[in-house]
Formats: C-alpha cells, structure tokens, sequence
C-alpha cells in the first residue's frame, strides 16, 4: 500500500500536483516571517528571515539550499556597505537548463526609511510571491523533471533589485543557461480598497527585447495554463513592469535571460511598504492559484526540451505555410499560429520532428503569426 502510494507521487501530472497546494502551509510561512519587526536588507533580521526561509526549503526532500552572500553598495536606502544574503535551492534535473521561480522576501518601510527598526510586515509584498515558490519546491520535488528547477527568495529588492542582479551576473558570468524566470512580486490579495477586485487573474508583465525571449514566455505561460486553473489564468500586459517601477525579473532582463513578472490585478498602494501590509489582508486563496499558474507553467518548461533553431517560413507565395527548423534533442514539436492582430496563440498542432518541416494547410502566412516550440517549452517566432 505504501510502495503504491509513492509510485504514484512520481506518475502524477502537474495537474495533479497543483491540486496539492496547501493554502496551511503558505499561511503559516508568512505568518512566521511577516511577525518579524521587519525583514530590512540592511538589519540582521535579514540573516534570521533567510535562515527561516533556507531551513523551510531544506526539509524538502532532494533540494540543495544556498544560502548566498553577495556585497551591497552604500548608497540611498543603504547607509553602509555591507555583506548580505538571498537563498537558493536547486532541485537538480537530467540538464544544466534551468527554470527559477521566486520572490523577494526582504522589506521596507518608506514612510520611515532612515528609520532600519521600522515596522514593515511585507506579507504581500513580497512574503506572497516568495512563500508560493517554497510550496511550488514542496510539489515539484515529488516528482523528476528534465530541466533543473530553481527557487530563490531575492532580497534587496526594496533598494534597487541588488539581490536579483547578483544572482543574474553570477548566473552570467558562471555560464548558466536559464530559459526562464518567473518572478512573483505582490501576488497575494483580490481586491483594492476602491472596491476593485478581481480573483479570477494575475497580471504577467513581459518586456520585448530582441535581447531575450520574455515576451514569448508570457505567451506561453498564457496559452499552458488554458483550462487547468478554474477560475483563473493570467492576464498580459505587454511592459517590462507596472508604470516606472521595477522587479527583479528586470536584472534577469538585462543579463539576456528571458524573465517576466506576476502581479495581482489591483494592488492596494497604501500598504505597500508602510506598517500595514498585513497577514490579515493576503488572500490564501488566491495566492493558491498563483502558486498553481507557476507550478504547472515551471514543471512543463522543467519537462521541455531543448528549443530549435533558426525556425522560419519557406517564402513561396501558397495557400498553405511551410514552416522549416534546425531540430534540438525534442522529438516532437508543437507549431503555434495567432492572427496578426491577436497577443495571444489561437490554435497549435503537435507533430513529428522528422527533418523539421512541417506544412499548416490552408492557414496563410500574410495573415498570420507562426512559432515552434519544443513540446512544453517556450516557442520561437519563425521568421
Ligand atoms: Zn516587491
């Protein structure tokens, strides 16, 4: 009974793993932290929040937990320079490609920033989007994925992404192939204190860069997760990040990695970074979807394989559009197709590697938009 019991942990769909997010454990993770006076990068209570936040990650089964220490410049909001710390956990795959899911769980007070002893609870900002990632690792770690996944909690956010961009410049110079970041920031309430709400969406900002493949990434996020949250999916925005603010998917962004960013669809501005930014007003579940869109968007992305190359239209004048491409390890690849004037894909079709070609019937290329993908994984724009 018990050997059937665990094999069928590993035989489970990301689906069915999704249906395993415990609105407990993310109320407990941030009850924990958010109790702290206030998890400033410049304080102690830093060390003590990652310390917390680094033993949650090391119970889970087949982990491996940093805790990494990088410098933080003085500057504004940094009255000295100094060592601090963010937590990494790895959970390794067959391949050095990588998926990373995370949030930041440092915070600040504003209304008081010389002040370091401010009372800042940060639940929601970003206890949120960090504890999700915690119970994203808690699932995905039950069963085996092609790719590496990687959960960090970033901190230094709150002084200008310093955590984030150490990672992204180490993972740069290192050599790190990541295909993806999924940077949760501010995703744990439904509703603003104008009567808005909506608990039925999350917004995934993506940046369009000729640098990395972000926006296609939103897309796919998009077109994965149709019909297997009910009641929710996410909603694109197509920005780098909310109107001149910033995440630490951007430090990602600019070391060429492919990173967007979740957020809720009505941010409440007057608790963000002030002493009410409570437990009380996270929504669990919410957050519970939240972490479900990043578990199923990661475990297919940890299950893809490589992308193909150099994918692109055969450019005689036809009816039906020939799509040709340098196939990668995949054997199957998925070919996806949208009007011209969609954001989204509107309709995709599964076929063999073969020699990579594939001919679309009747679907012409002066009309529409074509990718190829490998299957699960993010797709590449033919040109
Ligand atoms: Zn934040």
């Amino acid at each position: 009974m018990v050997l059937l019991a665990s094999l069928a942990l590993l035989i489970q769909s990301p689906q069915d793993l999704a249906h395993l997010v415990d609105t407990n454990h993310l109320r407990q993770f941030i009850g924990h932290l958010s109790a702290m006076p206030n998890r400033n990068t410049n304080n102690d209570s830093l060390k003590e929040a990652a310390a917390y936040i680094a033993d949650e990650y090391r119970k889970i089964p087949g982990l491996q937990v940093e805790v990494m220490k990088y410098m933080i410049p003085k500057g504004q909001r940094i009255p000295v320079q100094k060592e601090v710390v963010e937590v990494i956990a790895t959970l390794p795959g067959e391949t050095d490609h990588r998926i990373i899911v995370g949030g930041h769980f440092d915070s600040i007070n504003m209304q008081q920033v010389s002040d370091l002893g401010a009372i800042a609870p940060g639940a929601n900002d970003d206890l949120s989007g960090t504890a999700q990632a915690v119970e994203c690792a808690r699932l995905l770690a039950k069963a085996r994925w092609k790719n590496t996944l990687v959960f960090v909690a970033f901190s230094g956010e709150e002084q200008g992404l310093f955590g984030s961009r150490a990672l992204a410049k180490r993972a740069k110079s290192e050599g790190w192939k990541i295909d993806a970041v999924l940077s949760n920031d501010i995703v744990g309430s439904s509703q603003s204190l104008n009567g808005q709400s909506d608990k039925h969406h999350v917004r995934l900002f993506s940046e369009d860069s000729s640098t990395h493949n972000s926006r296609e990434l939103a897309r796919f996020v998009e077109w994965n997760s149709r019909g297997k949250i009910r009641g929710f999916s996410p909603i694109l925005v197509f920005r780098k990040d909310r109107f001149q603010r910033g995440g630490d998917h951007s430090s990602f962004n600019a070391e060429g990695y492919s990173a967007v960013r979740l957020t809720e669809d009505f941010e409440e501005f007057t608790r963000q970074h002030t002493k009410d930014d409570l437990l009380e007003y996270v929504d669990f579940n919410y957050l519970a979807n939240v972490a479900r869109l990043n578990l199923i968007s990661a475990a297919s992305l940890a299950n893809a394989d490589a992308a193909p190359e150099d994918v692109r239209m055969a450019p005689k004048q036809a009816h039906d559009t020939i799509l040709r491409w340098t196939p990668a390890t995949g054997k199957k690849y998925t070919i996806y197709w949208r009007e011209t004037s969609s954001p989204i894909w509107k309709a995709s079709r599964v076929v063999d590697a073969g020699k990579g070609e594939a001919t679309i019937e009747k679907v012409n290329k002066d009309d529409f938009f074509f990718a190829v993908g490998a299957v699960g994984g993010i797709p590449v724009e033919a040109k």
